[in-house]
């Protein structure tokens, strides 16, 4: 852990100790239910299934490495946060976590919104038949091109995050006839990570516009003179992997603050506030996530109680949870190529794939674990750190975890809660070939994002 941590990580570089691990579990065979896609479980012959089929058939089927997601488990997460928020409150899922056309149409028939924040992820959400109206539009810098076309087809909202783009997409609806609904997203001085939070006046960061200063009120100002735009709110994202409710808390508030301002100055309510996502999950067994009834509980009595205070009617409330619905509900299946011990420091394991398909280990100081999970084993642990194939010594995929001694060449691990920000910000570092998704569900597979093929890499190259 020496090495800087990211606010996404899972922890601050200065939490954990240098080399710090966990004591091994009491039994390696155990799976975990909190880490674990629902659906998994280890059988009576010690393999492991998801969504009744064992890894083994899996391997051969689809090869390795793979993700491997639980369809029941995604559709289960999706309704639980639909139900928590219930209809007073709308759930906009975070496509940049993972998204595919599948996952469209499950999010389409689970009841959720979307959000996405490129072309490519627009175009991907109205292919799979994502209406229009129930996607929000984010980004820093979004293209014109972009802004054009989620105006033209009518997106549901754009968040507008810089003074420039409130212009930008002012023009671009008034030339297109239209009258764009725009939220403005600011950022209310909350640093939000794993398990604190440090309230600033200011946030030295790229996105949205600051709270301190008078500067969201400027940008209300302007968005509410603009004839392409109708404003429907305020947004506010904090961070990433948060389990501590007290950020959104501070970030509800200042921006119960603003709307208060804003009644006050322009005579307007606005109508919705969007407290953003970043809840967090269970890489390892030390994580304790809330459950989306207690999230939803926890901010709606903010938001109402800051509101009740200001005399402001409540707004309607969003949240756009990305890891906390898919994260759990996949994970990657490797095959051991090598097995290394290095005498007195650790063994090292070497997985057939690697940064390339898990870049978060090596870019958040990530944590997660791993099991050996096509047979069972009780042989005593040893210390591991599972690598990748990968041309660089930082290509580490779990950074200190337990496997069983007799661990070897040909077994399968699995790496859980790979669900989010593994497949979607894969690479072909060293022309890997970036695995497939594979959803299981009731005892069937099926490829919803094919394996890459060595001529998918030839025909970008155009010699
Ligand atoms: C990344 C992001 C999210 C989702 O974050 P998770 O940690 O996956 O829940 C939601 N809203 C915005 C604006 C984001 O940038």
């Amino acid at each position: 852990m020496s090495r800087s941590a990211h606010p996404a990580g899972p922890r601050h570089a200065d939490v954990l100790p240098e080399g710090h691990y966990t004591a091994p579990a009491d039994d390696l065979n155990a799976l975990d239910e909190k880490v674990w896609a629902r659906t998994v479980e280890r059988g009576e012959d010690g393999v492991v299934r998801v969504g009744g089929i064992e890894v083994t058939r899996l391997a051969e089927e689809f090869g390795t490495p793979a993700y491997f997601l639980d369809e029941a488990d995604f559709r289960a997460r999706c309704r639980a946060w639909a139900d928590a928020f219930g209809t007073e409150a709308d759930v906009f899922y975070a496509g940049k976590a993972f998204l595919s056309r599948a996952i469209v149409r499950w999010l389409k028939e689970e009841g959720l919104n979307l959000d996405v924040c490129s072309g490519g992820e627009l175009t991907t959400a109205l292919d799979a038949g994502m209406p229009a109206e129930r996607i929000a539009f984010h980004g820093n810098n979004k293209s014109e091109g972009e802004i054009r076309r989620a105006v033209e087809v009518g997106v549901g909202r754009i968040v507008l995050d810089s003074f420039q783009e409130i212009v930008r997409v002012a023009h671009i609806a008034q030339e297109l006839g239209k009258r764009q609904r725009v939220q403005i997203r600011v950022t209310v001085g909350v640093e939000a990570h794993t398990h604190e939070f440090i309230a600033t006046a200011h946030e030295d960061q790229k996105f949205g516009i600051a709270l301190a200063g008078g500067q969201a009120a400027e940008a209300v100002r302007r968005a509410l003179k603009l004839d392409g735009l109708e404003l429907i709110g305020i947004h506010s994202h904090i961070g990433s992997q948060i389990f501590d409710m007290a950020g959104f808390e501070v970030s509800a508030r200042r921006v119960v603050q603003l709307l208060a301002e804003v009644r006050d100055e322009h005579g307007v309510e606005l109508p919705e506030i969007d407290l953003g996502g970043g809840l967090g999950i269970a890489y390892t067994s030390e994580d304790d996530p809330r459950e989306p009834q207690d999230i939803a509980k926890a901010l709606t009595e903010i938001v109402t109680r800051e509101c009740e205070a200001a005399k402001l009617r409540t707004p309607r409330i969003s949240v756009e949870p990305g890891r906390a619905i898919v994260g759990p509900t996949a994970f990657t299946l490797y095959e051991v190529g090598t097995v290394k011990p290095l005498e007195g420091l650790r063994t090292y394991v070497s997985v057939d794939g690697g940064m390339s398909d898990n870049i978060r280990t090596a870019l958040y100081d990530a944590e997660y674990t791993v099991a050996l999970v096509s047979r069972r084993s009780d042989a005593e642990p040893m210390l591991v750190r599972v690598v990748g194939k990968h041309c660089e010594s930082g290509d580490i995929v779990v950074r200190d975890a337990f496997l069983p001694a007799d661990t070897a060449p040909g077994d399968l691990l699995a790496v859980p809660a790979t669900g989010a920000y593994c497949r979607s910000m894969a690479s072909n570092y060293n022309h890997a070939l970036r695995p497939p998704v594979v959803a299981v569900k009731d005892g069937g597979a099926r490829v919803i994002v094919r394996r890459e093929t060595e001529e998918d890499l030839l025909r970008l190259d155009v010699g």
